[in-house]
């Protein structure tokens, strides 16, 4: 499958049949936490970068192959911002039309401003966008989006969409230390929240090696401040540990690459899932093997070892 990856577990949604629209790091933010690397070039133009309808038989070939209790969602989040494919509604409304499995689109949430993509994301059941900064100058230090995308446009994009979608609207705040941590910032992120009034506000941490080496967890008591100002309208979700599912390939080492290549995954869970496959005798042939691919790298990030995509981390 070149588009559709997992089900892997999600941090938010549970198993998660991933669909990975666009090619790899397109997006229109280059932000400083992304577990991709930094964007080089921005792209801001929505274009039909593969067929839609390639896209859309994959995950009906993935369906089909998955029990029902095997998929909570079908996910469209990829490596990059999704609704730059400018198919991306077409394919939610197909999807929806051969299964119930609930439609998710995580995002940046920065074309919303584009009457065309809230229609495009109206058939999901849910709709994740990212508010992380509650000034111009914060949403260009985190961010460093494309030049045509301000502050503004995004927050009237996302209460524009709040107004019109019928489904669940999660919004994302990414938290980091020292960045959008202090009361002062966490306060103007929390005017803007009540007043977008989204379904659930979900705190997400990076927890995952960053496109910047400087990206750090908050510390406990920025937590607990987040916490306490967001208090009503936020709750803290982290990372969900969980199985991958190592029987989506023939191949396991290559399974795992797949899986590397859009985020990196813990050893710990890597090393979970291995042993919990009844045909993997030794777990340590695997590692050696990801290593001798050269497609595979370690990266110790906040104490915890993690394998990446030997291209997917760029730092100073
Ligand atoms: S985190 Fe998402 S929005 Fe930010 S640069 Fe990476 S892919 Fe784009």
């Amino acid at each position: 499958m070149k588009y559709v990856f997992g089900p892997i577990s999600s941090r938010r949604l549970g198993k998660s049949l991933g669909v990975d629209p666009i090619p790899s790091k397109t997006c229109n933010w280059n932000c400083v936490y992304c577990q991709l690397g930094r964007t080089r070039p921005l792209a801001n133009e929505r274009k039909e970068f593969v067929s839609t309808q390639e896209i859309v038989s994959e995950i009906r070939e993935a369906v089909c192959q998955h029990k029902p209790s095997e998929i909570d969602w079908i996910s469209f989040v990829g490596s990059g911002e999704p609704t730059l494919h400018a198919g991306i509604g077409r394919m939610i409304r197909e999807v929806k039309s051969f299964t119930e499995i609930p439609v998710a689109v995580i995002t940046n949430g920065s074309l919303l401003s584009l009457p065309e993509v809230r229609a495009d994301l109206q058939p999901a059941d849910t709709v994740l966008p990212t508010l992380s900064a509650g000034s111009e100058t914060l949403f260009r230090t985190i961010h460093r989006p494309h030049p045509d995308l301000t502050f503004a446009k995004h927050v009237d994009g996302l209460k524009a969409f709040r107004d019109e979608y019928h489904g669940k609207l999660w919004v994302e705040v990414m938290l980091l230390k020292e960045v959008n941590d202090s009361e002062e910032e966490l306060r103007k992120l929390a005017d803007i929240l009540r007043d977008l009034s989204p379904d659930a506000v979900h705190l997400v941490l990076p927890t995952r090696p960053a496109a910047e080496s400087w990206v750090k967890l908050p510390e406990y008591d920025g937590l607990m401040r987040a916490q306490a100002i967001f208090a009503g309208i936020a709750e803290i979700v982290h990372p969900a540990k969980g199985t991958l599912d190592l029987n989506a390939d023939e191949n396991i080492v290559q399974s795992i690459l797949n899986v590397i290549s859009r985020h990196p995954v813990m050893h710990q869970e890597l090393e979970e899932a291995l042993n919990a496959e009844p045909k993997i005798t030794d777990p340590e042939s695997v590692f050696a093997a990801l290593r001798k691919s050269e497609q595979a790298q370690e990266v110790l990030q906040n104490g915890v070892l993690f394998w990446a995509s030997s291209s997917a981390k760029e730092t100073e």
